[in-house]
């Protein structure tokens, strides 16, 4: 069981002793996080590390995942793609729907102090705030900085209804009639995906998948998403292997929000069928030492998103020291420099390029992940995090006291 203590030895006492008087001033307050999973993706995997540790810092944090059925999943799968400019049809039908499982959701639920509500599937719940008369926060993990304009207009009326909208990246910042903070997300260096693992475990995840060590290993762990690039991320491979000899590893596992997962899926498996060198791995839920040894164990880490929000696996990797290749999208760049902590591709060709040079140049490639896990731990550790939070909760009730802080 980690304690909060033990990342002093990452971040230093000071900083631990910092997020024990900042909790103290929430005392008695009751903050609730609500999303639509409780695996799968990054917003789950942020929560199940963040409550505990805030519960250990005595502040009374919950997390509440909203149900939904299938209908429902879909059409905020269709949100989701339509923030990230993918073009979507929703039907009005389909919106009556996603209004009616969040109204059911909002009368079972029992809300907080604040109510913090992650991402699109479950901001209508607001639409009870009259009656309740609470902090509102509605924490947005997704890129939207080219929505199609029906999704956005229709998500706009219940922002605009929070007292403040939480983005991860300046990029997504749009005209909003109400108060703005931008926080971004963190990795737990303590976790089982992240913490040190001795190179027996990294060897017995690489021998159990049949992937050989003796070669070079680029890997992408994701989602099975569209905008992940999955496909792409199999041209580049294929074009740079046409000079340097190599493994590909694409793993990932499905969230319960997803509907789109098992079709990408297919297509990858599909792919990896003709090449013995592609390794389409499906992770089941808490695979986490899994994750963390393909990642230690890989020459070269890609993150080719097309849209991210934030993407925690650049993190992930880049904390282990390891080279990566990822989309210039989204919250990437935040957590890349270019050609000095990773590299940042816009094509299949230059991801291709970016490949082939990482693999030939091991000495190079070092020092990216060398500056990458600096910067990483400079910025992206959940104890940063946790700070930006508390204060952003401590602001709501104490707005005179905050200078004093
Ligand atoms: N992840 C996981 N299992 C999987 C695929 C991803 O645990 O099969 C984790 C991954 O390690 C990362 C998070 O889920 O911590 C994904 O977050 P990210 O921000 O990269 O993308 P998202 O899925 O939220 O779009």
């Amino acid at each position: 069981m980690i304690k909060i203590e033990d990342y002093a030895s990452v971040v230093g006492q000071a900083t631990i002793d910092e997020l024990f008087a900042l909790a103290r001033h929430l005392e008695g307050k009751d903050i609730q996080n609500i999303n639509s999973t409780a695996v799968g993706g990054g917003v789950a995997e942020i929560l199940t590390r963040m409550i505990p540790l805030l519960k250990e810092l005595g502040v009374h944090a919950r997390w509440d995942v909203i149900k939904g059925n299938e209908k429902f999943f879909v059409t905020t799968k269709k949100f989701h793609n339509g923030l990230h400019g993918v073009p979507v049809e929703i039907s009005d039908e389909e919106l009556e729907d996603f209004l009616e499982v969040n109204r059911e959701n909002a009368k079972e639920m029992n809300f907080g102090d604040i109510v913090f509500v992650h991402d699109p599937q479950p901001i209508a719940l607001i639409d009870v705030r009259e009656t309740l008369g609470r902090s509102w926060i509605w924490r947005c993990h997704i890129d939207f900085s080219r929505p199609v304009e029906r999704v956005w207009e229709f998500l706009e009326r219940y922002i605009k209804k929070y007292d403040t909208a939480v983005f991860s990246a300046p990029a997504f910042a749009r005209r909003l009639p109400i108060k703005q903070v931008l926080i971004s997300p963190s990795i737990d260096p303590l976790s089982d995906k992240n913490k040190e693992l001795s190179s027996d475990v990294v060897d017995e995840v690489f021998n159990r998948f049949g992937i050989d060590r003796s070669r070079p290993v680029i890997t992408q762990i994701s989602r099975f998403d569209y905008l992940k690039d999955p496909v792409g991320v199999i041209k580049a491979y294929r074009l740079a292997k046409k000079r340097v000899d190599m493994q590909l590893v694409l793993a990932g596992g499905g969230a319960t929000d997803d509907p789109e997962g098992a079709i990408v899926m297919e297509q990858v498996q599909h792919e990896a069928e003709k090449d013995k060198d592609i390794f389409a791995l499906f992770l089941p839920p808490a695979s986490d030492i899994e994750i963390n040894a393909l990642q230690r164990g890989s020459t070269v880490v890609l993150q080719k998103s097309l849209r991210e929000g934030f993407g925690l696996t650049v993190s992930e990797a880049l904390w282990k020291a390891k080279p990566v290749i990822a989309g210039a999208v989204g919250g990437i760049p935040l957590q890349i420099s270019h050609k000095y902590s990773g590299i940042l591709t816009h094509s299949i060709e230059g991801t291709a390029h970016a490949i082939k040079q990482l693999i030939n140049e091991p000495e190079y490639a070092r020092k990216l992940g060398v500056n990458g896990k600096e910067h990483i731990k400079n910025n992206f550790l959940i104890t940063r995090h946790i700070k930006d939070y508390l204060l952003l909760f401590i602001s709501l009730f104490h707005k005179e006291d905050l200078v004093y802080l």
